[in-house]
Parts: C-alpha cells; structure tokens; sequence
C-alpha cells in the first residue's frame, strides 16, 4: 500500500510514500504521517492511498515512519473545503491542511511519557519478540516513570514509535501527554475523591466518627449522595469545610479513595453580564422565522441582515442558536475579535453554558487544546472565535453566523493561504449544506451587492430596540480659525463642553483616536526631517510609558533624541497625536475625571481590557479613549457621548476602500451612543468637513453611502465589479525586487486579453524590516470572467513559466486575492 502525502509548504503536489505493513490499519486518509523527506524529517497530511503507484516511479519510494495522530484531522467534506481554500487563493492544499491541526501539536510539539512501570514490567516478560520496538520500548518504561518522546525514541532507536505508544496507551500501560512546548500546553490534572467502602459499612461507622470529628460526617454524606462518580477534593474542600490532611486520613483508613486525574480547562471570563429575560420583538421574530427553515432542512443559503447599531442583531444569533440546537445541530459563530467583544462571550456562555467554546488566539493553548478535543468528541455544539474558528472540528453544523461581516480582521493577511472568512465560511456551508448569516450595521459592499442582485437574500432591522432613537451626529470644522472653534490642543471648545456636561450628569463617554502612541511622528522645524525607523520606511511613533520611539512595522526602539539627527537644531516637535495624547490632554483638562485606554498596547495584558469595560459599564470609569476597538460592539446603556477626536486618521489612506472603511468605523463607533431611554450624541472633529462620506454618516444613510461607492467602484474597476489579485515580492535589494516582479508581468501581460495587470511598483510603506515591497495588481471582470477562474489560472500559469525560467530563484512571489487594502 502507499499513500500520497502533501507537506505545509508553498510546493503544490504531494509524494508518494510506503506504507509499511505494521503501520497498515493506521495509515489512513486524514492523519498525519511523519516521514523521511531529504535529510529531514517532516509531518505531512495523507491525502489519498492506493495498491500501486499509477507510473513507475522516479526515485526509490521511501517508507513512512510513523503516524502522528490517533483519528483522522478531516473526512472527505472537510477535505474539499481544505482543497478550494488552497486553490481559491493560491495557495498550496497542504497550507490549507495546516488549519485541520489541532492547536499545538505539530511534531514540533513535545509530548512526555507517563509510564505505569509495573504493567510495562510485567508486559516485558510476556513479550515474545525480544527486538521488537515494543519490547524496547516496554524495556526502558519498566524503569522509568516519565520520559519525553524524543528521549525515548533516541534510546529505543525505534522508528515508528508513536503508533506503539498508542498501543500500549490503549492497554493502560502508560499515557501521552501532549506539550506545545513545555510546560506551556500541558494537560491538567486535580485531586478526585470517592468513597472506597459499601454504604452499610459507612453508616455502621459514623456514629464513632461524629464522636470524635463531627466536621468530617458533613463531608462523608456529601460522597454517600452518590450524585457524581467521584468529587473533586478542592471543591469538597470548599463546600463541607474538611481539611486535606482529614481526607488523607480517611484515606490511610481505607474509607475513602484519593485520585489524581486529567482535568479539563475552560477559559475564565472575567467580564460577565446578568442575564436578561428577553422577549424577541416582532422585528426580530421575522428575521429568526425567514432563517429557520433553512436551518431545520439544511439548505444552504445567504442571509445578509443589515440592522441598525442596537438593533439586537446578537439576540437573533442567540434565538437561532437555540433553534439550531433545538434541530439536533451545531452552530458556528464567527466575530471579528472575540478578545474585543467580550460582550458576544458573556451572551452565549448565558445562553448556552457548559455547550459553548471559545476560540481565539488569546485563549492559553491548553484551554484551546482541550476545547479542540471537545469539539471533535462531540461534547460542543456551539463554537465562536475570530477566523481561525472556522477550523474547529464541529460536525453537523446547522448554521453559521458571521457577526460585523464587514470587518477587515476577517481577512488573513499574513500567511498563506490569504483566506477572507467571509468567503470561506460560505463554502464551508455549501459542502456541509446549512444556511449561513452575514450581520451588520454597516455592510461590506460586496455583501450588500450580492442581495441586491439578489444572490443573498437582504433581512433588516431598522430600529433600534425599545425605541431607543439613533444619536445626533455634528460634524466640527477643526481647520477653521481660533474664534470659530477654540481649540485646546487637540479639543474644539464645543467637544470640551459636552465631555465636562456628560461628567457632571455620570453619563459615559466614549473617544476615538484611531492611531495608539503618543505622537507619530517627530519632526524638526529647522531642517523639516521627520525620525524614520532604521529598517522600514514608515516614521517612529513615540511612547510615553517608556519614553521610546518605536517602530510599529518591525518593533525597532531608540530613545528620543534631544537634537536633531539630520542638522543638529534642537527644535523638535511632537506631530500627529495618538491615543496617549488624547489620555494625557483630557487628564490635564478634566483633572478629577477617571480615563482609561483601550488599543492595542493595554490589550497584552490578561483580563485588564474585561476590568475596564466593567468599571466603566459601572461608572467607576467616565471616560473611555481608544482605537477602533471602542468602535465595535460595545453596548453599554450610560453612553450618551461619542467623540471622534480625528476622523482623518481613516480618511487619508489611499487606498479603495478607504471610505468604506471611514463610513463603517464613524457609524459603528457613533452607534456606541444612545443605546437607551437617554438620547445619545456624537461630534466629529475633522478638517474635510465637506466630505461626501461624512455627509452619509450624519445622515445615517447607509443607502446613499452605498450607491456612490457601487457607482464609483465599477468606474474604478474595483470588486465588487472585478476579481483583484496583489501580488508582493519582498527583497533586501531593491534591484531583485523589482527585476523579478517585473519578469513576471511581462509573463502576466500575455494573458491581457483577460487579465489587466499595472506594472510593478514600489509599495506605499518602501521598506519594512530591511526588506524592500515591490507589488503589482492584476484584476478581471466579473463579466467576462464570472468566478475569477480566468484570473488565476493566468496567474497560475505565469507563475509556472516565471519559475521555469529559472532566472530569480531567491524571488518568492506572494499572492493575495481580493486583497483588503492594495498600499
Ligand atoms: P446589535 O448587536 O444589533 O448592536 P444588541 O443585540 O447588542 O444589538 O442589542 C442591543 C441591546 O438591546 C442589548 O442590551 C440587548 O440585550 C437588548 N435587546 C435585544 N433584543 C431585545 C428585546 N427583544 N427586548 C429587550 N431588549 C433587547
Ligand atoms: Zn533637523
Ligand atoms: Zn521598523
């Protein structure tokens, strides 16, 4: 038998490998094998097996060494899923597999040997084949209790070891503890208790017990219940107030049994809200009845529900979910970033308890490990996390929902393949045939496209609930002179009135500065230089809690300098604030008031950005600053004002979807205010006043919002009119760079006829980390090439012959379709 195997690496086909005859049962499509590849080892995911190779092969055919896993990581449906996100975005079928890998346990992983000595002892003696890898094995197990897999597989010198350690897992002679790299992943145990003696013979001994430690009869009642297998020591602890040394006597006594066994660990949420009886409205019991039936049959299908900023949007994901469940099925629901709504978790987890996990890249990696194997078992019906959730094992999924579909953090935009989870998701439910659901207030452009021509079905909730109305937007010219707007620093006079107004009434506060750090650029007024970063072209933006410049592209440091590099002058400025300015203006201006900041920076540390959303939904808090975090989903009722301190930190990008991206983030964050009985408010402050896409958020008009950009996208060639394809080289010589692009447009120009491609360029940011950007953007149109097939398989092409010609080896063409920005 052989098997072809693909490997996470950019090369598209798979090898062809031996399937030794002890490894026959195991060897099975959808695990992982670990084979000889060149002079290195590697895993690889098995795609296929077969009797005999189709042709005679080329090279000696070597063996597999060994399988890493115990089931298969995909059936076929989740293998052509795997396939069209390899295909759909160019990238090779075994960088898709990487995302089926349960979450740190890639061979890199350590994985330790917890041996029961005696039972390998005693198996060593009934073992026949004394030079058998098993007998090796037990061998070394017999003496000693933990081992890691590489040690033992170094003193065994035995081959295909993780097989046999199953084996003998599966007969109780030890276990396989999975690390990612210790002792990071690692599966937890506790202390159990049970009791060890009949029932008769307990109430027999009872009343010598109470005679002379009352306090432990609570406790052995508690185990006499019978209402569980076995307790957990720490919360009898708790509960019936016996010591541990008490039940280690009880031990010693034979009354009782100590255990130690695996736990599992589920993730803490620190921020928790009460729960509340809701009523749907009718609003919303239309939406929840047009899904439904597709749910309950399984058919696949778009929904788009465009609802208003508190509309209840999360209270219809809730009811289907429970509907779904109610079906015998699963449901998925996708945000953009958990981490930033813990709101969305405190929901579900009201709803749904014990059945819901949560997966996100700021879950510890043990709790994701285990969660993963919860899911594969079965034990999960409900999954939310950001993108990467749309990888978790779940089977029999009934619905998927995709909460602020328009959200760019959807986009994977580092490694490839460059998957939109959007997209992804739709033909996730296309293969598993379920409806899926795309909520916004403010939808993607392409999404509304698609129900307006009516490929998605369009659902709406355009009122808020309870009547709550939607805030009144003013728009402040900040480029008008001193007398009209008097500025303080970065507030006009009519911001800072209503910030002091919302403080003495206790009401919340929200700003926006969309850009962290205290200042982005520091410039000298003598010889106009502005301190660049030494690797990347991009400015360095200054800190105060360390009091460094600092590079946001590549992590570069330097302390501020006190004169000028360039020219010596000492005339430094601070330009372009950022939100510690913000922080740091409004203390000095509103010296009794309680700021607290969100962006990134107060992100890293565990549980801080949970402790500040509940200070301020308590009031502890008044003012909140922030990036587009305080933009999406909060939903706290004592808002009453919403400040955009600088709505061009958006507006100057140029880039295509720079006004989609301005009207979603004004109108989300806007939507923050006025969730209640209390009328909210917001002002933006701006020096393009007349903007067209700040008249549509004024406005609130979505609608005319969305015809200008249609309008404007098709005359500009842009999706959703065209399929786009970026394509980026990254070299330390500049020359490489851009020679390379080059060769392959001119490969790219032969598919012209289809595919209109602009020539190479240097990127907007030149440079980062020592590495020069070179990119070109090719593009089709949908009417004359429907799916974008037509574009990739033009670039596919050239990029096959762009290799042959074998002239830019050390070039890596790196390909990003439907891109989220093209600077
Ligand atoms: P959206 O996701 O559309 O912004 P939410 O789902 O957060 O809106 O709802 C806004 C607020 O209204 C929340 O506090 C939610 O608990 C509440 N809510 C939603 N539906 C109802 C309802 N039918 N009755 C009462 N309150 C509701
Ligand atoms: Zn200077
Ligand atoms: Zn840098």
């Amino acid at each position: 038998m052989y098997a072809e195997i693909v490997f996470p690496i950019p090369h598209k086909g798979g090898f062809t490998y031996e399937i030794p005859r002890h490894l026959l049962g195991e060897a099975v499509f959808g695990k992982r094998a670990i084979v000889p590849f060149g002079k290195r080892t590697l895993s690889g995911y098995i795609v296929r097996t077969f009797d005999s190779p189709d042709s005679p092969p080329e090279f000696t055919i070597k063996q597999i060494h060994d399988i890493l896993d115990e089931f298969p990581l995909f059936d076929e449906d989740g293998f052509r899923f795997y396939q069209w996100l390899g295909d759909f975005y160019l990238g090779s079928l075994g960088e898709a597999l990487r995302h089926a890998d349960p979450y740190g346990t890639g061979v890199e992983s350590v994985k330790t040997i917890i041996a029961e000595k005696s039972v390998c002892a005693q198996m060593l003696e009934e073992e026949t084949r004394k030079s058998g890898s098993r007998f090796k094995i037990l061998e070394y197990l017999s003496t000693h209790a933990t081992v890691s897999l590489k040690h033992l597989q170094k003193k065994t010198g035995v081959k295909n070891i993780n097989s046999t350690l199953r084996k003998l897992e599966a007969v109780g002679a030890l276990t396989v503890i999975s690390d990612m790299s210790s002792p990071k992943v690692r599966e937890k145990t506790a202390l159990f208790v049970r009791l060890a003696i009949p029932l008769e013979t307990l109430y027999e001994m009872l009343p010598e017990i109470e005679k002379r430690s009352p306090g432990r009869v609570r406790f052995l009642l508690a185990l006499a219940s019978g209402k569980q297998p076995v307790y957990p020591i720490q919360a009898m602890i708790r509960t019936t107030g016996i010591s541990l040394a008490a039940i280690r006597a009880l031990e010693a006594k034979g009354v009782v049994e100590v255990t130690r066994s695996r736990i599992e660990r589920k993730t803490t949420h620190f921020y928790t809200e009460d729960e509340k009886e809701i009523i749907l409205s009718d609003k919303q019991k239309e939406v929840v009845d047009a899904i439904l039936p597709s749910v309950e049959s399984g058919i696949f299908k778009v929904f788009l529900l465009h609802g208003v900023t508190g509309s209840g949007k999360t209270q219809v994901y809730i009811e289907l979910a429970e509907q779904t469940l109610a079906a015998g099925k699963s449901v998925l629901i996708l945000v953009p970033e958990i981490s930033l709504t813990p709101q969305m978790t405190a929901r579900l987890t009201n709803a749904f308890q014990d059945q819901v996990a949560v997966l996100h890249s700021r879950v510890a990696g043990g709790e994701r490990l285990d969660a993963w194997h919860n899911i594969a078992a079965g034990n999960i019906q409900v999954v939310t996390g950001a993108r990467s959730a749309l990888f978790a094992p779940l089977q029999n999924i009934g619905l998927i929902v995709i909460d602020e579909e328009h959200d760019s953090s959807y986009k994977q935009s580092e490694l490839s393949p460059r998957y939109h989870a959007r997209e992804a998701a739709i033909m996730k439910a296309k293969i598993e045939g379920c409806p899926v659901l795309l909520g916004s207030a403010t939808p993607s452009v392409e999404s509304m496209f698609n129900a307006v021509s009516g490929k998605y079905e369009l659902l709406t909730l355009p009122e808020r609930i309870d009547n709550a109305t939607l805030p009144d937007i003013t728009i402040v010219d900040v480029s008008k002179g001193e007398n009209e707007v008097k500025q303080e620093g970065l507030f006009s006079k009519i911001l800072i009135d209503k910030i002091r107004d919302r403080l003495k009434k206790k009401e919340g506060i929200i700003l926006l500065q969309n850009r962290r750090g205290f200042s982005t650029q520091l410039f000298c007024q003598s010889c106009s230089t502005v301190e660049q970063c030494t690797n990347c072209t991009v400015s360095l933006v200054y800190h105060l809690n360390d009091t460094l410049l600092r590079c946001h592209y590549c992590g570069y440091t330097k302390p501020v300098p006190r004169i000028c590099n360039t020219c010596g002058s000492k005339h430094l400025i601070h330009l372009g604030a950022g939100t510690q300015k913000v922080e740091d203006e409004i203390e000095i201006l509103f010296p009794g008031a309680v700021v607290k900041r969100i962006d990134s920076d107060t992100m890293d540390k565990k549980g801080l950005l949970s402790s500040i959303l509940l200070g301020f939904r308590n009031g502890d808090v008044d003012i909140l600053v922030g990036t587009q975090i305080v933009a999406k989903g909060l939903d706290f009722a004592r808002v009453t004002l919403v400040g955009v301190v600088s709505a061009e930190t958006s507006l100057w990008l140029p880039d295509y979807r720079a006004n989609e991206r301005t009207f979603q983030l004004l109108t989300q964050v806007a939507g923050r205010a006025g969730r209640s009985s209390i009328k909210g408010e917001v002002i933006i402050q701006t020096l393009n006043p007349d903007h067209i896409v700040l008249r549509d958020v004024v406005a609130g008009d979505y609608q005319a919002f969305y015809n200008n950009e249609i309008e404007s996208r098709e005359g500009r060639g842009y999706p959703p009119y065209t399929h786009l394809c970026l394509a980026e080289v990254k070299h330390e010589h500049e020359e490489k760079a851009r020679e390379g692009l080059t060769e392959f447009y001119l490969e790219m120009l032969k598919h012209k006829s289809i595919v209109y491609s602009t020539p190479p360029t240097a990127a907007v940011i030149r440079k980062i980390k020592n590495e020069y950007r070179y990119q070109m953007l090719m593009r089709s149109w949908r009417k004359n090439d429907p799916a974008g097939n037509g574009l990739r398989k033009a670039i596919e092409e050239s990029y096959t012959r762009f290799r042959e010609t074998g002239k830019h080896k050390d070039i890596r063409i790196v390909f990003d379709i439907n891109p989220q920005s093209v600077v």
